[in-house]
């Protein structure tokens, strides 16, 4: 490992490593896992919490955009909600059969010469089952998760005694930062969220939006997905300092290896 960073670092990559987003970053919004992540974590609140059926759907977004997520506005408004046992509930029902292995994602990602991390609001099972499911186990050198973020809460004696620390929230993005012993400024941070880009901006690095075509101020690039990343920064690829032009040779023909997406609506 060591040497295989320090080729990295010594490349004229601008670099060291990649951070991604899981969940609508490595596969698509489109599967139908989000569609049932809500449906569940609606069920969570009418079934644990015994809020009105009627009522959850708006409560679940509510909690969302006012703090990062259900679990984290339960437990501010003092409600004693175990995290694994909410992860369980909301994640653990879920139709990962709808996430297929993606073996062209596969190849770019393996390709990328870099550390490879993911950092994700959800708890360790679900990145894991979802790496699982694209075929992509064995591609990330570290996951930063819920509980990296949230390390005393099983302690917690009252909810609100350790709040819940997820992205967008800028000491979940220096915790990652600290886990992943990363210097931001050569850290590239790919997340669907555009709250989580603005908030890797604020913490100085650089940045991906992906699902868009079209970037945010906060967004460095934008990427309609990962795997376009050889087309829309090629950069990461970028060669050696010594031996510049054999490099290039061999990187130019290993990017072009890289299978191409078929264009949507193709
Ligand atoms: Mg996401």
């Amino acid at each position: 490992m060591d040497s295989f960073c320090k080729s990295a670092r010594d490349s004229a990559s601008p670099f060291n490593c990649l951070v991604f987003d899981l969940d609508d970053t490595l596969y698509s919004s489109r599967t139908g896992i989000a569609e049932a992540l809500r449906k569940n974590i609606d069920d969570y609140l009418v079934e644990k919490c015994g809020f009105a059926e009627s009522k959850a759907s708006s409560l679940r977004s509510e909690l969302f955009r006012t703090y990062g997520s259900s679990l984290a506005g339960l437990r501010a408004l003092g409600y004693d909600i175990d995290a694994d046992d909410y992860h369980s509930y909301v994640h653990g029902r879920l139709p990962y059969h709808l996430i297929k292995p993606d073996p062209q994602l596969r190849n770019v990602v393996l390709s990328i010469p870099q550390r490879k991390i993911i950092f994700t609001n959800s708890d360790g099972a679900h990145a894991i089952r979802v790496l699982k499911r694209l075929g992509l186990e064995d591609c990330f050198d570290q996951i930063i998760c819920f509980e990296t973020m949230n390390p005393n809460l099983s302690k917690s004696t009252h909810p609100n005694e350790f709040p819940v620390l997820l992205k967008p929230s800028l000491d979940a993005m220096q915790i990652a930062i600290q886990a992943a012993d990363v210097d931001p400024r050569h850290t590239l941070f790919l997340d669907d969220n555009h709250r989580n880009v603005a908030a890797g901006k604020t913490v100085g690095l650089r940045t991906v939006l992906v699902g868009k075509s079209v970037r945010t101020m906060e967004a460095d690039y934008a990427v309609e997905a990962v795997k376009d990343l050889p087309k829309v920064i090629p950069e990461i690829w970028a060669v050696p300092v010594e031996g510049r032009d054999q490099a290039l040779v061999r990187t130019r023909s290993e990017i072009d290896s890289i299978p191409t997406p078929t264009p949507v609506g193709a």
